[in-house]
């Protein structure tokens, strides 16, 4: 369970601020979907949820607990990038297993979990191959498992589907709406340029422009109710 607030956070690289002070409340279990364009800071601030960039000013909030100062790998958070780097000399088992050895998780514990993540994401019968013997949507589905069997309370998204081919878009997408559906106590943050993925996965869409919020609201909201003409265009609304 994880309700995650966002206070009036700034994130500055040198003398360029990228974000301009985001103020967002997220219910646990909430699927929030970030869209804006190219370079308006949303893997910024994907990355500062995460810790892997240290924010300027304002706060980070988990179930009350403030996280600024806490390490990444103390804040239950898993991360999915687009490139995704599996290792390609570990079976499809290994790679999902390797995370929670060095952390020294006991070995009937990680089975269970990567046999739970193999059913969640149809790689059951795949688990003994290596990562070559795969297509792009099942390699993809890997770097979704490691993250899975890490039980995070907050998962984050960014742009994972982007280098996937248009047919395995659409069927990895189905697959992303079953994991919301199997981990429902988990907060999803996804970011995303395709407007169909946005408007079918989102409980709510938050549209950024230049490091500032624009509209958050559901999918409905959004487009019937478009607060200016940028997010119209970006949400697909008709004029
Ligand atoms: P988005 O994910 O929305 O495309 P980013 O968060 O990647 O946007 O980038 C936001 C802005 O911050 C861009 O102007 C980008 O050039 C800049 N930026 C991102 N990462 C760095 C970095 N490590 N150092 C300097 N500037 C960066
Ligand atoms: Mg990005």
């Amino acid at each position: 369970m994880a309700d995650l607030s966002l206070r009036n956070i700034r994130k500055a690289y040198g003398d360029l601020e990228v974000l301009h002070g985001i103020d967002l409340e997220m219910r646990s279990g909430e699927f929030i979907v970030f869209v804006g364009p190219s370079g308006c800071g949303k893997s910024t601030l994907l990355r500062s949820i995460a810790g892997l960039e240290t924010i300027t000013s304002g706060d980070l909030v988990i179930n009350g607990e403030r996280m600024n100062a806490v390490a990444p790998s103390k804040r239950g958070i898993s991360m999915v990038f687009q490139s995704y780097a599996l290792y390609p000399h570990m079976t499809v088992y290994e790679n999902m297993a390797f995370g929670l050895r060095i952390t020294g998780t006991p070995k009937a514990e990680i089975d269970m979990r990567v046999r739970k993540a193999g059913e969640i994401l149809q790689l059951d019968e795949y688990l003994q191959r290596h990562p070559k013997a795969l297509s792009g949507g099942q390699r993809q589905r890997v770097a979704i498992g490691r993250a899975i069997v890490r039980n995070p309370r907050v998962f984050l998204f960014d742009e994972p589907l982007s280098n996937l081919d248009a047919a395995l878009r659409v069927a990895t997408r189905i697959e992303i709406a079953k994991l919301k559906q199997s981990m429902p106590e988990v907060t999803m943050i996804y970011v995303t340029h395709d407007q169909v993925e946005a408007l079918t996965l989102a409980d709510r869409i938050v549209v950024f422009k230049d490091g500032n919020i624009e509209q958050v609201g559901t999918p409905t909201d959004l487009y019937r109710k478009p607060a200016n003409l940028f997010v119209a265009q970006f949400i697909g609304s008709p004029a």
